[in-house]
């Protein structure tokens, strides 16, 4: 399994008390495998996303990543584990302003040392980035952005790709069309995929769709 929760649970603290977000999640994920990842507002997508990237702990259970138990790294594995390991396609982009797009798609490839300029020269075709390489990401509309933010994840071909609604600050025509592209281009790369949508139709596409309620996986 390249992703595998169990028993994952997470409360939060706030001055109106504690609530339990995750109930005990039991989730895997097999190598190549794309899961859509549905539920409604607030069911704690985001959050699940979170622990699965490393960047958050479960109250309890166990986050495992190439069957190795992510709360037991250090600060150096972990960062190393997010370097090479997984890649998060979020709602901000997070591009770096200082570099061009075809330096900002090449950096993370780099550091997980696995830059390959061919499959770099076909994900900047595929995502029509070709016109745009030498761009600062000011200099360019929002769907091109996350274009960018797209191809600097599947640049760097991680085992692993984690998407919390990349498309929720565009159209929806872009957003699918975007979408389908990361889903093809994911397939490529031999990426698994585990994607927050709330497009059924791009879900559909996926090789499973599972809901998070009540703070449990359902079907
Ligand atoms: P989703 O992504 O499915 O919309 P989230 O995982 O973002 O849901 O949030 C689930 C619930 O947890 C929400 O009720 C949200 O308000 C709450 N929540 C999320 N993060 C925090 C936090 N850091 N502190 C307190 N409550 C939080
Ligand atoms: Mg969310």
């Amino acid at each position: 399994m390249v992703l595998s929760l169990s028993g994952v649970r997470k409360s939060y603290t706030t001055t109106e008390g504690t609530i339990e977000i995750l109930s005990g999640i039991d989730l895997d994920i097999a190598a190549s495998e794309s899961v859509a990842l549905t539920g409604e507002s607030g069911s704690g997508k985001s959050t699940l996303l979170h622990l699965a990237a490393g960047l958050d702990h479960p109250d309890s259970g166990l986050v495992l990543m190439g069957g190795q138990d992510i709360a037991s790294f250090d600060d150096r594995e972990r960062a190393r584990y997010r370097r090479t390991q997984v890649g998060i396609v979020f709602q901000q982009f997070n591009l770096i302003p200082s570099l061009n797009v075809a330096a900002n798609i090449s950096f993370h490839a780099k550091l997980a040392e696995r830059y390959d300029p061919i499959w770099e020269a076909t994900l900047t075709k595929e995502l029509g980035l070709r016109p745009y390489l030498a761009r600062y990401p000011e200099q360019l509309s929002g769907g091109q952005q996350q274009r960018v933010a797209i191809g600097r994840t599947l640049a760097a071909r991680p085992p692993l790709i984690l998407a919390d609604e990349p498309t929720g600050n565009l159209d929806e025509a872009t957003g699918d069309t975007v979408l389908d592209l990361m889903l093809s281009l994911a397939r490529s790369a031999g990426s698994a995929l585990l994607l927050v949508t709330h497009s059924s139709r791009l879900a559909d596409r996926l090789d499973r769709k599972v809901v998070l309620r009540s703070g449990r996986i359902a079907g």
